[in-house]
């Protein structure tokens, strides 16, 4: 069963294709999974640390780190919370950051399922790219990826100096992108930042659902899906 639905806008269905010429892509829990990213990691770390090792299996470890990080969005880095857990652990900030940004880059993969669609979508003329908030890391998890050189455009907020959900970023992928904002689509997972953005600049939007209930107070995306790949028959592919 398909769980591409309508949900609310009235702009499309199930088994209707949208007429669009271009799609731009959130990058995390949109075309790359960070949570499977960020277990990967943690079990790196838990192989590098005796004190860990010591202490824990290497599962339990592997969940006790993924809660300190609460999904990227924890009040201080992770590995604050590692260092209080294990004393013995004595890397400084420095180290940890440096360690970080040169090893969860390459814990990131594409899956075959993302890979095939953007095969299609390419076969099928559509173009597509990224926009997506954060530092240089960004760049570094989409080289590791493979999807750099496929893009037909990445946009990463610290680059360009504004962040989604403002309009210019939008603005700037669409033109990168050579498609107007009424003939492109949006995909996305945060309803904050991908679909009011996108939605204020006048292109469609597909939220990525993973589980979740949309917010009250976000507008509404044109299309719920559950995962990206689901986006296949909204596009014809
Ligand atoms: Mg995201």
């Amino acid at each position: 069963m398909s769980s591409l639905y309508l949900s609310g806008r009235g702009s499309g269905g199930v088994g209707r294709t949208l007429k669009i010429s271009g799609v731009l892509f959130d990058l995390d829990d949109t075309l790359i999974d960070r949570g499977s990213a960020f277990r990967r990691l943690a079990g790196k770390l838990y192989d590098a640390e005796p004190a860990i090792r010591n202490s824990h299996t290497r599962n339990e470890a592997v969940r006790l780190i993924e809660e300190f990080d609460k999904g990227g969005y924890s009040a201080k880095p992770y590995w604050w919370y590692v260092r209080e857990r294990w004393p013995e652990i004595k890397r400084s900030d420095p180290e940890f950051t440096t360690w970080h940004e040169v090893t969860f880059p390459w814990c990131f993969e594409a899956s075959q399922g993302v890979l095939r669609l953007l095969d299609d979508m390419d076969r099928a003329n559509l173009q597509w790219g990224i926009i997506t908030n954060g530092g240089p890391i960004q760049r570094r998890k989409i080289a590791a990826c493979g999807l750099g050189d496929r893009a037909r455009c990445v946009v990463v907020s610290s680059e360009v100096g504004i962040a989604k959900p403002d309009s210019v970023i939008f603005e700037d992928g669409l033109k990168r992108l050579g498609v107007s904002a009424s003939s492109a689509l949006f995909a996305g997972d945060n309803p904050y930042t991908d679909i009011a953005g996108a939605h204020a600049v006048g292109m469609k939007t597909a939220w990525v659902r993973m589980g979740r209930d949309y917010p009250q107070d976000a507008p509404r995306p044109d299309y719920t899906i559950e995962r990206v790949t689901d986006l296949r028959p909204l596009l014809g592919l």
